[in-house]
This record gives structure tokens, C-alpha cells and sequence, in this order.
């Protein structure tokens, strides 16, 4: 038996959460998705795990009655404003994303009023009412194609200025406009912390997320997004590689590429990722709650830019 959890006052193993977990999400008629950044426990037991897009596609694409969405607010609000009439269930309703909530609807509305004839751009980590005024949303895995395809000559890029710095690489004919937003534990894989782990793996290849700083990107091997990552070390004929992003991303290659070898930055963690567990896994089935509830309004604005997103597809 797997090591002793709480469920508030009842004491159950992972076998015995794993398995009520199992008879409940038949009975309820639910789908567990998992972002790449969750803990081992929860990629186990999810139906499907992935990147931001992969699992806002995943979520058009199923039957299930209830979707419990395990990643941070904005994913499970994606799922909730493409499944307006599904319920969708953040398990613990406090894992925000801090990058999400550097942009704020006031101050947006304000950079528009000084671009008036720029078109928004929305990193999909961003709220819903924030969506709810751009005009596009893009994951890593799409921005260039995103950006290259509005027809607008200034693009404001919210909110993380790291991919935005990158993404400008790849757009010739157009002004971005980058908010100042940060993803704290991607933003802090420094480029020496790469530099002594090649030296002690000199041949691994060096694979880092766009949200990384541009110093950081540019001493990398490559820059892409979690799915984009699995895709690349699948095919690449190297056997070891150094993943500079959130550490359980190498769980999940572990998972789905056993014969290579996988060495995260111990340092990246997002705590907001590891919020959810098997036990709020457990109680979400029970009670259905904690609901993600928007108003129809925010819905309604905020499905456009996230259709027309989806409409372009990957990039990577
Ligand atoms: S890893 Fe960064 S962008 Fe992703 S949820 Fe955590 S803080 Fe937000």
C-alpha cells in the first residue's frame, strides 16, 4: 500500500483514493485532465494529460458531463467558456497562476486607449475577463503563428514579456507591444544553472520554455512548449536532455519516452501547479465542487479570442 493520505478527518491510502476515485468518476460521468506541471499522483490517474492547448482541445472534445480540471484557474476557465454547459471543477479552487494576474482588465483597457489601433494579443494564461477584451489568445506553442496571422500593424502582447521578447523574433512586419508580466519560475532558470548541468551531462541537449528568459533561450538547443518538447525528444536522436522548465514536466517524459534520459532544474517548481491532490481530486467527485462559475456575458466575450486561437491550431 502507497504512503497514508488525509481526507479531513478519514485517513485512506493512495490504493484506496485511487480506486474510489476510479468508481466515482464512472458514476458521475466525469473526465480528469491534467496539465504536464502536475504532480506524478495526478498525471497517473488522468484521462488525459498536456499543455494548455492540448487540453482546451481535449475539453470541445468530449462527452463527459463534468470535466475536473487539474492545472491552475485560467486552464479550468478555458474548458468552462468552450463547455458553457458542462461543469467544470478547479479541485482546489486556490491554484491561480501569479502570471495571470499581472494583467488586469482597468490597465489594459488603459494601453489600448494609447494604441487605439493596435489588436490584443492574450497569452492564454490570463483570466477570462481579461480574454473577454482582447482580440486573439496564443499558448507557447502557437504564438508566432498567432501574432504573424492579426492583420494589425501594432500587436499588445499580454502578459508575459519573456515569450513576447521571443516571439517578436519570428514577426517582421509588425510593432509588439509587451506588458511586463513574468512567470517567476521560469524566470528564474538562471542561464549558469543550465551551463553547470551540461557541463556534468556534456551531451545532453538543452531544452527550455519560451516563458524563460531570452539569455536563457539563446544558450538552449531549443525553445518549446511542453507537448512540443515530448514531440522533439521522441524524435531526436540524442538520449539525454536537460529540461529547463516546471521539474514534473520530466515525469511526464519519463512516462512517455522510457529509454531517454530526463534532468529537470530542481529549482523550477510552480507551487500553484501542486495545489491540486488526489484527495481534492477525490472530493471534487463527491461534491462537485469547487464549481468554476462565470457570468454568460464574460463567457460569450471571452470564446472568440479563444476560438479564433483554436482555429489556427499548433504551431510546434
Ligand atoms: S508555471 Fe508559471 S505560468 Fe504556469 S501556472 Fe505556474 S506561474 Fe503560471
Amino acid at each position: 500500500m502507497g504512503t497514508e493520505k488525509k481526507l479531513g478527518f478519514i485517513k485512506m491510502d493512495k490504493a484506496t483514493l485511487v480506486e474510489k476515485i476510479n468508481v466515482l468518476r464512472k458514476e458521475k460521468k466525469a473526465i480528469i485532465l491534467a496539465h504536464n506541471y502536475q504532480i506524478p499522483d495526478i498525471q497517473d490517474i488522468a484521462d488525459f494529460t498536456g499543455d494548455s492547448l492540448d487540453l482546451a482541445t481535449k475539453a470541445t472534445k468530449t462527452d463527459a458531463e463534468v470535466i475536473i480540471f487539474c492545472g491552475v484557474n485560467f486552464m479550468a476557465e478555458s474548458a468552462k467558456i468552450l463547455n458553457p454547459e458542462k461543469t467544470v471543477i478547479l479541485p482546489d479552487a486556490n491554484a491561480n497562476c501569479p502570471m495571470a494576474a499581472m494583467v488586469d482588465v482597468q490597465s489594459l483597457k488603459c494601453k489600448k486607449e494609447d494604441y487605439p489601433d493596435a489588436e490584443v494579443v492574450a497569452y492564454i494564461n490570463t483570466t477570462a475577463d481579461v480574454k473577454a477584451i482582447s482580440d486573439i489568445c496564443c499558448t507557447s506553442s502557437n504564438g508566432a503563428k498567432v501574432v504573424n496571422s492579426v492583420k494589425a500593424k501594432e500587436v499588445i502582447f499580454v502578459p508575459d514579456n519573456n515569450l513576447g521578447s521571443y516571439i517578436q523574433r519570428f514577426i517582421k512586419d509588425k510593432k509588439m507591444i509587451l506588458w511586463q508580466g513574468i512567470c517567476s519560475t521560469h524566470h528564474n532558470i538562471k542561464k549558469q544553472e543550465l551551463l553547470n548541468l551540461k557541463e556534468k551531462h556534456p551531451k545532453a541537449e538543452i531544452i527550455v520554455h519560451p516563458e524563460c528568459r531570452l539569455e536563457v533561450i539563446d544558450i538552449s538547443d531549443q525553445a518549446l512548449s511542453t507537448n512540443g518538447m515530448i514531440s522533439y525528444c521522441k524524435k531526436s536522436s540524442s538520449k539525454e536532455f536537460i529540461i529547463g522548465t516546471e521539474k514534473d514536466m520530466c515525469y511526464r517524459l519519463k512516462k512517455e519516452i522510457p529509454g531517454k534520459t530526463f534532468i529537470p532544474v530542481e529549482s523550477a517548481v510552480c507551487i500553484n501547479m501542486k495545489k491540486n491532490t488526489l484527495e481534492k481530486v477525490l472530493n471534487s467527485l463527491e461534491t462537485l465542487e469547487p464549481k468554476v462559475e462565470l457570468s454568460n456575458e464574460i463567457m460569450k466575450k471571452a470564446k472568440i479570442p479563444l476560438q479564433r486561437m483554436m482555429d489556427i491550431g499548433r504551431g510546434d
